[in-house]
Formats: C-alpha cells, sequence, structure tokens
C-alpha cells in the first residue's frame, strides 16, 4: 500500500512541469541564445518542451544543464545546444515533410513537431522504438510518426522529403537519402572526421548533386547499419 503509493507518487512527480522546471528551462535557452543561437523559433520550441519528461527520473535535477545524457541501450539524448544548433540550421517550416534518423529519446523529433513540421523519425534499435509506444505527446504532436528500421535505407515509401537530419555521426553520406530529398531540399548531416563529426548542411541541386556548408565539429553516437533487435 504504502509502496505503491510512493511508486504512484514518484510517477506523478515525473510528469510533473513545474514553476521550478520552467525557470531552469528559461535559464537554459537563455545560456543557447548566448551560446549563438538567434532563431527565437527554436529557442521558443525548446523552451515550450519539457526536457525532463525525455529523461530517467533519477536525471530530473539536471535535465536542464546544457549537457547530453545516457538513456537506455547505451545510447544518449542529444545536447541542448547541439539540438537547437541542427534545428536551426534545418531552417525548419511549419507542414514540411522531415526525416530524422536516430530517434533515441524522442526529444529531437519533438523539437520539429512543435515547429509544426510533419516529422518522420526512425530508430534502429527495437527496445527504443518500442518506448515510442508509450510517447507521452502521442495526442499533442499526430504529425509525428515513428519507425523501426535502418536510417541508411530512409523511408522510400514516404519520400520525397522537403529535409533530412541525422542525429549520429555519419561514416558517410548516404546515398539513399540523397535520392529521397525533393529538389531544392536540405540534410543537417554529422560527418566522421578524425575522431569528431563536422557538421555540414547538404542542399540538393534541382538538377544533380548537391552543395555542401561546412559548420561546427561535434561529438555524437555512431550511425551504424542494420536493425537492431
Ligand atoms: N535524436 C535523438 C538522439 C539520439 S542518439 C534524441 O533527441 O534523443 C542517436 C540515435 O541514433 C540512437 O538512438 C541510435 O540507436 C540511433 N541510430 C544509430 N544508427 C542508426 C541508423 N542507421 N538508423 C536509425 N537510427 C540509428
Amino acid at each position: 500500500m504504502l509502496l505503491t503509493f510512493f511508486y504512484l507518487a514518484s510517477a506523478m512527480r515525473k510528469l510533473e512541469d513545474t514553476y521550478r522546471h520552467k525557470g531552469l528551462r528559461k535559464k537554459l535557452v537563455d545560456s543557447l541564445r548566448d551560446k549563438g543561437i538567434t532563431d527565437e523559433n527554436v529557442l521558443e520550441a525548446l523552451n515550450n518542451i519539457p526536457r525532463h519528461y525525455f529523461l530517467d527520473t533519477a536525471l530530473d535535477n539536471i535535465a536542464y544543464e546544457d549537457r547530453a545524457f545516457p538513456i537506455t541501450d547505451g545510447q544518449t539524448i542529444s545536447q541542448p545546444y547541439t539540438v537547437a544548433y541542427q534545428t536551426q540550421l534545418l531552417q525548419v517550416k511549419a507542414n514540411e515533410k522531415i526525416l530524422e534518423i536516430g530517434t533515441g529519446s524522442i526529444y529531437q523529433a519533438t523539437v520539429l513537431a512543435e515547429l509544426g513540421a510533419k516529422v518522420f523519425t526512425i530508430e534502429r534499435q527495437k527496445n527504443l522504438f518500442e518506448k515510442t509506444k508509450q510517447y507521452i505527446f502521442k495526442s499533442k504532436y499526430p504529425n509525428l510518426k515513428f519507425f523501426y528500421g535502418d536510417g541508411f535505407e530512409g523511408l522510400p515509401t514516404f519520400a520525397p522529403f522537403d529535409k533530412v537530419i541525422i542525429t549520429a555521426a555519419a561514416p558517410f553520406i548516404p546515398p539513399k537519402l540523397i535520392a529521397q530529398l525533393k529538389p531544392g531540399g536540405m540534410m543537417i548531416i554529422p560527418l566522421e572526421s578524425g575522431g569528431h563529426q563536422r557538421m555540414l548542411r547538404l542542399t540538393k541541386n534541382e538538377k544533380e548533386g548537391y552543395t555542401e556548408e561546412s559548420f561546427s565539429n561535434f561529438s555524437f553516437v555512431p550511425m551504424l547499419s542494420g536493425r537492431n533487435g
């Protein structure tokens, strides 16, 4: 009885977005602005999403530090700065079709959904994909769809996409993902380059090929081929 009470109390605590959480989140967003994120729509989206819902309750107190954290299955929830940086480069507009590789904690996908995009996100780890079935914002974001598969293959059935965002360290530029982009479409990809990853923005040309812009270095978990589980 008492145990049930504590269990329920802790489960409810997790789903509470207190003034304290909101205050810490506002501070985090201000710090991202200080670090050079300028897109106010992106900052507002981060301010609207309770990041602590995406983490283990044990991390509740530090959920609003600008850090990556472990989730299950040896994977990570990206650092807020990285999420903001990639999202800003993607120049998201409402109703765009966006393919995300690496669902992980669903935090990045939620940011894209909050910005009004139609989000298709793929995860290769069965356990993480299974968890998406309990996604707490399912009814808030009917524009977010989950897929179990290998991101190198993309989602040919739903192509073409306006944008593609890869949230794991890519060993090379996946040709099938370029093929699934609309002409004029963009891909944000952290490309492996000697122990870290260089953030690239590729814009698909109207006729053939793509143009490449290069940004800062980041550190991601590896993009692996095939499904796991
Ligand atoms: N966007 C996530 C980041 C998670 S870390 C978030 O906001 O939390 C990267 C994720 O990419 C991991 O969950 C990993 O399992 C997944 N991943 C790695 N290679 C993949 C592939 N080929 N296809 C799909 N997902 C992949």
